[in-house]
């Protein structure tokens, strides 16, 4: 008996007609389809008028290790079946790896029909530079964990692409202007749907228009990587140009000038300045 093959199917993340021939093509001829959740699919299979005679079943976080045998043996058994998520690429911040992963253990063949992503879709469209990049997930809503998540990814060459909700936007652009420095930002918001909009600008910029204006909808944050030539400013050329500005003013506005002709992570400017004007003190 031939084995049989596991489809990783792509699905709109909003926009109906984003749903490809070749999406609708699988579904309809699968025997197997395994839905995040059968009822988001149903919907999808009525809305775009997709036939399917396929058995649906749920697979997710929490029934993944119950039902990856049985899909297994499905497919051992020579049966065609699709993987699909709620809305975009399967495996993206949704399940499916260790299903996949399994099966290349197995020698099960796995096809994609790719489609919608967040990720792509939110980065393409920021104005950032798309020639290097990292998908870093779901920021966290710990305030300590997410300030490590942030920190982790200082020293990343390349454009950053999470994923956050609307209620909590604000605090993490806040929280990337202190840590990362001025960095250029996109908030990409409800994309392919009727509300898409995206805004850039710099993170602490960013961080003060979602205070002033909270948003709605679904959520990707895309972030310039750490500035080349950052590495090149030491310590001791840092408190030179602090001790240049601290002359005369205070230690906020020295702090802001410095930032803004370094491009210097603002916690790290502020640190010396403190650490400098401590220093003076202590010798008055
Ligand atoms: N696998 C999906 C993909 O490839 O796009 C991502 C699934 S993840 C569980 C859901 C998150 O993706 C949302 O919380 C939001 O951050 C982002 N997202 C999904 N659809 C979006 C959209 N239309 N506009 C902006 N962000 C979106």
């Amino acid at each position: 008996m031939t084995t049989g093959t596991l489809t990783l199917v792509a699905t709109p993340i909003g926009n109906l007609g984003d749903f490809s021939p070749r999406a609708a093509e699988m579904l309809s001829s699968a025997d197997i389809i395994a839905c995040e959740d059968t009822r988001v699919t149903r919907k999808l299979l009525n809305l775009t008028g997709t036939a399917t005679n396929a058995k649906m079943v749920a697979y997710h976080d929490h029934n993944g290790a119950a039902m990856r045998p049985w899909l297994l043996d499905q497919l051992a058994d020579g049966k065609a079946v699709v993987l699909v998520s709620d809305a975009g690429t399967p495996l993206i911040s949704d399940p499916g790896y260790k299903l996949v992963a399994a099966c290349r253990e197995q020698d099960i063949p796995v096809l994609s029909v790719p489609g919608p992503s967040a990720v792509l879709a939110a980065l393409a469209i920021s104005g950032l530079p798309t020639d290097r990049f990292m998908f870093a997930g779901f920021l966290t809503g710990s305030a300590k964990a997410r300030r490590d998540q942030i920190t982790e990814i200082e020293g990343v060459r390349a454009t950053i692409i999470w994923f956050e909700t609307p209620s909590r936007i604000a605090a993490s652009l806040a929280e990337m202007a202190d840590i990362l420095g001025p960095r250029p930002a996109a908030v990409a918001r409800e994309l392919t749907k009727l509300h898409e909009d995206v805004k850039c600008g710099s993170l602490d910029e960013l961080a003060a228009e979602m205070k002033a204006n909270k948003p709605k909808g679904e959520i990707v944050l895309v972030v310039g990587g750490k500035p080349r030539g950052d590495e090149e400013i030491d310590d001791a050329t840092l408190d030179g140009m602090l001790r240049a500005e601290l002359d005369g003013q205070r230690l906020r506005d020295a702090v802001k000038a410095v930032v803004e002709a370094t491009g210097l992570p603002r916690n790290r400017v502020y640190r010396a300045a403190l650490a400098l004007n401590g220093d003076e003190k202590d010798t008055s």
